[in-house]
């Protein structure tokens, strides 16, 4: 049965015309609901310009989302970087770096017919000092498996379970939590993955164990392999955590976060391999030790005043509190 378009909505104690009873695009019933997404990461480059990392693979991800979700996306790569580059020169402050979210909402059809998407781009002014070290519990809930909401799919509603988990973490006193898989391996954080060392060896789940296709883990692999660190995608248990040497989350906007605590247990101090992989990171996202594997795109051009402003904040980078 097709339903048809009615003239009023009730909303917020009163009627409405149905052209006017709107959501704005940065709420949580928007951005958690029928969408896909990409958030992509500005960073000052020596020139003062602000280049996005990875932004073509960002912007392939977006296409697989949607095609898996069956939502029209017809935006080109060239369309796509002309709106964040719109929107960067528009908000672009000289001592901030810039997190950018582009979310493609469904805004018609129903049930898979007649599906018409918008693409939104909003943006946010980040600091640029390096992440705190942070507490991280293992939450008891879970990631879905990928016959019910596959992580595959970055869609706002794939969030509602990584809300819950936040919600559980912050009343035991951690800024982040590990999602365990249906069986009971760990698949990944909420909003980022899980970077493991042991003797030497740098370890993250496979994207089969309920992972996102992360884009900051094949920057940081790629970093690995030019350092000659091993790195290795197999599955971890529960219990590897707590023996672990070290341990981080990735992910663009969580960037590279150590963990001092698992489950309340600290960690050892014996391990600086993820610590050097943040270095690299951070040195090839700024561009002071660029990284083949790792391209970035300008999304402001390059002024004096910008470039002032990025050797000023490069010099002063202080640890912030995690995200
Ligand atoms: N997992 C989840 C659930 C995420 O939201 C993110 C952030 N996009 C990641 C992993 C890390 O992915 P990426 O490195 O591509 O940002």
């Amino acid at each position: 049965m097709k339903l048809q378009k009615p003239e009023f909505v009730h909303m917020n104690g009163r009627l409405r015309p149905w052209d006017e009873a709107t959501l704005h695009v940065g709420c949580e019933a928007a951005i958690r609901g029928l969408n896909v997404f990409e958030g992509v990461k500005g960073y000052r480059q020596p020139d003062g310009s602000l280049a996005i990392v990875m932004l073509r693979r960002h912007y392939e991800r977006l296409q697989r989302s949607a095609s898996l979700l069956h939502i029209p996306f017809e935006h080109t790569y060239e369309a796509f970087t002309r709106g964040l580059r719109e929107l960067a020169e528009a908000l672009v402050q000289p001592d901030k770096e810039m997190w950018f979210r582009t979310t493609l909402f469904v805004t018609q059809g129903h049930w898979g017919e007649d599906t018409a998407a918008e693409l939104v781009i909003t943006a946010y002014q980040a600091d640029t000092a390096l992440p705190h070290p942070i507490n991280l519990g293992v939450s008891t809930w879970r990631r879905s498996p990928d016959v019910s909401l596959p992580a595959r799919i970055k869609t706002g509603s794939n969030y509602q379970v990584a809300r819950l988990a936040r919600i559980e973490g912050r009343a035991l006193g951690c800024e982040d939590m590990v999602l365990l898989n249906q069986s009971g391996r760990v698949a990944e954080a909420t909003g980022s993955c899980i970077l493991m060392v042991r003797e030497g060896s740098v370890f993250t789940p496979p994207a089969s164990e309920g992972a996102l296709e992360s884009i900051t883990l094949l920057a940081i692999e790629a970093l690995a392999r030019t350092q000659g660190i091993p790195f290795e995608r197999r599955p971890i248990d529960r219990t590897e955590l707590v023996v672990a040497d070290e341990l981080a989350i990735c992910g663009t906007l969580a960037e590279v976060v150590p963990v001092k605590t698992i489950e309340g247990r600290p960690l050892p101090e014996k391990s600086t391999i993820l610590k050097t992989l943040q270095t690299g990171y951070f040195q090839a996202v700024r561009g002071i030790a660029p990284h083949p594997e790792i391209q970035m795109t300008r999304v402001t051009p390059a002024t004096r005043r910008n470039k002032k402003a990025a050797g000023r904040f490069r010099d002063s980078r202080k640890p912030k509190r995690a995200r």
